[in-house]
């Protein structure tokens, strides 16, 4: 093990932070069978630790510790709720130095940027511990004169998370914050690449004096925890984010129980810049949507579309701004791009790249592996990049550009509607009534205008078409964890006994 990275894991490990083994019911434990898995630096390739392998037998296990808690936790007052999460709240910002570089360290992400998911995560824990006390019911007028109709929001129940490797804590706290706020409790499952974040966001919610048993997590072999988690009646919930393939895997077994759902999956975002747009704004907005996390998030732009009056110059500002990227470990000063998460990503983004060419595209910038060696790609950018081209019709996942051209707006919509994704896109022009007009033809579940970055924990987020389903963030991620339940009474008299007002 490196220096530096001995020095960040003593540090984690004298924190507490540094977790291994699951958590169900409150207690640390290894997997039954005593297996574990290397979790990677992928900058490095250094093993950071080995964390314990679980499957189908400790998820169970987890699954009832958390439908016995189920019990208490939806049993206490709102308030009381609110109270955990918000000291969660402030235990995950105390540590958002450690946490941010225990990101750094198993997901590769700079550590500016690790540290600002920290920030990011954490917001939705405390906005969820607000919404926490606003779960309203409704009252109906009624169709009898003696009769009351009301409408009560309750917990859905235990709920399975499962979550991706890009924003190891984010993913989780935007469904672990609703979940509990809600009074529901959780069964977590971490990527394998990233379990390390999760096992120390979790010790800090056991830490905040979150009960035993409502946040559990188990890492390990996938299909055999979901399996645990889709076949389990006492599962009521799955919230997943990830790969389309695999939430449709998961949709499907859901039915069997016929499990509420919300999924957050692949995207395929277009970013369109039109002749009108302010170049400044738009080759910097192209560039944070794009780049962030070199390339490896679901809002990523995937395909940058260009009005042909502006795409020489847009082309070669872009391609300069891209040029300024520094590449190399999170860890290192000035460094915006991190490694890809392993070896199978950087190929698909080689194959990508020569499907392109060979098809026509030109490599403005970029195009080969960098040569830091391991898993670094240099910031691509391909001009003459055609809709046909794998990289404009799947998520390509890492720190290619492709820059394809339109001439009319009406052009521009049926290009970035032509896909089975719908979850962002972003518009760059500096005309109002084109702003409206294209963001409501745009058949996306978000739309940023004139800006890259788009993800708040106030604003509501999800996709449509094969891009998911449900909303996480803002009120209305409550909603993926409440059934509204109808209920009619005979009317009684009210007596105002205790005298006040
Ligand atoms: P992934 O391969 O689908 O994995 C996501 C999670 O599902 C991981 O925890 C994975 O476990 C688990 N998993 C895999 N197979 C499973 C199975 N058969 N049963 C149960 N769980 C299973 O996706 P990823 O590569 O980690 O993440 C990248 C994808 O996520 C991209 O497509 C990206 O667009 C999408 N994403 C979407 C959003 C959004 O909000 N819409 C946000 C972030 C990412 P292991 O890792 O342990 O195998």
């Amino acid at each position: 093990m490196s220096v530096g990275m001995k020095s960040v894991t003593d540090r984690l490990r004298d924190s507490g932070l540094l977790r291994t083994q699951g958590l169900i019911g409150g207690k640390w434990i290894d997997a039954y069978d005593g297996k574990t898995l290397e979790v990677h630096n992928p900058a490095t390739g250094e093993v950071i630790a080995n964390v314990s392998c679980m499957g189908g037998k400790e998820t169970k296990d987890a699954i009832s510790s958390a439908f016995d808690a189920f019990n208490s936790w939806s049993k206490l007052t709102a308030a009381e709720r609110s109270k955990g999460l918000r000291k969660w709240y402030d235990l995950l910002m105390a540590h958002k130095e450690e946490l941010g570089q225990l990101i750094t360290l198993e997901q590769g992400k700079p550590l500016k940027e690790a540290v600002g998911e920290v920030d990011y995560g954490a917001k939705f824990i405390e906005f969820y511990a607000e919404e926490a006390k606003r779960v309203y019911g409704e009252i109906i007028p009624a169709t009898l004169p003696d009769r009351r109709l009301f409408v009560l929001k309750q917990p859905v129940g235990v709920a399975g998370a499962i979550t991706p490797w890009n924003f190891p804590l984010a993913m989780i706290t935007r469904k672990v914050g609703p979940a509990l706020a809600c009074g529901c409790t959780v069964v977590v499952k971490p990527s394998e690449f990233t379990p390390l974040t999760a096992l120390a966001a979790a010790e800090l919610a056991l830490q905040a004096g979150i009960p035993p048993g409502v946040v559990n997590v188990v890492m390990g072999n996938a299909p055999d925890i979901g399996d645990a988690l889709l076949t389990s009646p006492q599962v009521r919930k799955i919230t997943f984010t990830g790969s389309t393939a695999v939430g449709k895997k998961l949709m499907a077994g859901a039915a069997g129980t016929v499990k509420k759902v919300s999924l957050e999956l692949g995207g395929n975002a277009p970013c369109i810049v039109f002749d009108d747009a302010d170049l400044n704004v738009a080759v910097n907005g192209a560039l944070a949507a794009k780049f962030r996390n070199s390339g490896q998030t679901c809002v990523c732009a995937n395909r940058v579309l260009v009005q042909e009056g502006i795409y020489e110059k847009f082309a070669d500002a872009f391609s300069k701004a891209v040029k300024n990227l520094k590449v190399g470990d999170g860890f290192g000063e000035g460094v915006v791009q991190g490694p890809l998460i392993n070896k199978a990503a950087l190929e698909k983004v080689e194959t990508f790249v020569e499907d392109a060419v060979s098809k026509g595209a030109k490599v403005l910038l970029g195009g080969r592996r960098h040569s830091l060696g391991m898993t670094f790609y240099e910031p691509t950018v391909l001009s003459n990049v055609k809709s046909e081209m794998l990289v404009s019709r799947e998520e390509v996942f890492g720190p290619v550009a492709p820059l394809l051209c339109f001439k009319t707006e009406e052009e521009a919509i049926h290009m970035a509607n032509d896909t089975n994704a719908g979850l962002a896109a972003y518009i760059f022009t500096n005309n109002l009534q084109r702003t409206w007009r294209v963001s409501e033809a745009l058949e996306y579940g978000l739309v940023g205008v004139n800006e890259g970055l788009i993800s708040t924990e106030v604003a509501p987020f999800g996709g449509v078409k094969q891009s998911g389903l449900g909303r996480e963030g803002s009120k209305y991620g409550m909603d993926e964890f409440l059934e509204k339940e109808g209920a009619c009474s005979t009317a009684f008299e009210l007596y105002f006994e205790d005298g006040l007002e």
